[in-house]
């Protein structure tokens, strides 16, 4: 059985679209005056991404930010045939191949995580996620030489990336590229930045999971963020405050299959080639940018609890809290700042 991804909507996004019977410009009163606000969702990186944007300019910006966002997913998606990603997937084995600025940042970052995660991250295990297909019509257990193959293989240390040059190469050619950990936290922050150039002071994005704010709410409260049970569909566990901050889940709920009542979910141990499954089936990390959220999301959740807490606490400005398969939540020193409970 196969289920589509599951979007976790922040608390206050489940009000207003209780609010707003459809897309389109809506007016919303504020203690002062009228606030005019736009909101809009699309189809993006196979996932629903909407967003709400307040003030004057709401409905520019907000079009504008999803241009962003299509131009991006025109870049690194897998699925889109002739995206730059793909291109470099075949090209790249020994062969210098020059990226666009996009591109190059978005690898760049995530082989960054990559070394900081020991390989938790590794985003040239593209092949593995192919062989697996979760989220797919295909999805199967890989055949054992498959994941001998595999195993282990460390291959992020086999992208070299020229900084001068802007140019990639693999020295392996089990490298293939897949950003699916990362992709969606750069393009909510590309879709921020979109927003902030043309003016807006107050919006929310949510990308499949990934929330981003910006700015706080129009009566200047920060952005209340539900976080969902991975064991229950509808309810809520725990909840932070938010703001100019985004909030990221990874969980084993959001695409899997089951086979033999074992449930197969789409986060990858590099080391195992099977999917994670050291104790966590859901970890969220706050931060200032989703790059980072997004990346150590997976990473995290891959790690387990105790190294993930470790990492996250030596690392400025990113707290996390992680939830066990036996429900124990685990929180980093500073998350209560955040305004955090468990429900
Ligand atoms: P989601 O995109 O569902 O919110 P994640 O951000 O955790 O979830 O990313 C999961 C996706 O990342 C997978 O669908 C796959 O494309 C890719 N992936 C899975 N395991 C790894 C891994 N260990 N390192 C890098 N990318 C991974
Ligand atoms: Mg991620």
């Amino acid at each position: 059985m196969f289920k589509k991804k599951l979007i976790i909507i922040t608390m206050i996004f489940v009000l207003f679209l209780g609010l707003i019977s459809c897309m389109g410009i809506n007016k919303f009163k504020n203690t002062k005056e009228e606030v005019e606000s736009y909101e809009m969702s699309e189809k993006i990186l196979g996932t629903v991404v909407s967003g709400v944007a307040y003030g004057k300019n709401s409905k520019e910006a907000l079009e504008k930010a999803f241009k962003r966002a299509n131009y991006i997913e025109n870049i690194m998606s897998v699925n889109i045939k002739d995206s730059e990603l793909n291109k470099v997937n075949e090209e790249a084995f020994n062969k210098d191949v020059k990226l666009s600025n996009e591109l190059y940042y978005v690898i760049d970052k995530a082989l960054y995580y990559a070394n900081l995660t020991n390989g938790a991250l590794d985003p040239t295990i593209g092949h593995v996620i192919d062989e697996w297909g979760i989220g797919t019509d295909h999805a199967k257990i890989p055949e054992k030489d498959v994941i001998n193959k595999y195993k282990s293989l460390e291959n992020y240390k086999n992208v070299k990336l020229n900084l001068n040059t802007k140019e990639i190469k693999f020295l392996n050619e089990n490298v293939k590229l897949d950003l699916g950990a990362i992709g969606k936290g750069y393009i909510g922050d590309e879709m921020r930045i979109v927003l902030k150039e043309e003016g807006i002071q107050s919006a929310l994005l949510n990308l499949g999971g990934n929330v981003v704010t910006l700015g706080t709410k129009i009566n200047n409260e920060k952005w209340s963020i539900g976080i969902r049970n991975p064991k229950e569909e509808n309810e809520i566990s725990a909840s932070l405050k938010a703001s100019n901050e985004v909030v990221v889940t990874s969980g084993n709920y959001e695409r899997y299959f089951i086979k033999d009542g074992i449930r197969y979910h789409h986060i990858i141990d590099p080391k195992t080639v099977y999917p994670a499954k050291n104790g966590v089936v859901s970890s969220t990390i706050i931060t200032k940018d989703g790059i980072d959220a997004d990346a150590l999301s997976t990473a995290t959740y891959i790690l387990g609890s105790e190294k993930a807490k470790k990492l996250i606490e030596s690392l400025d400005g990113v707290e996390a809290f992680f939830i066990k398969d036996n429900m124990e939540v685990i929180v980093t020193k500073g998350l209560n700042n955040k305004g955090f409970r468990v429900r």
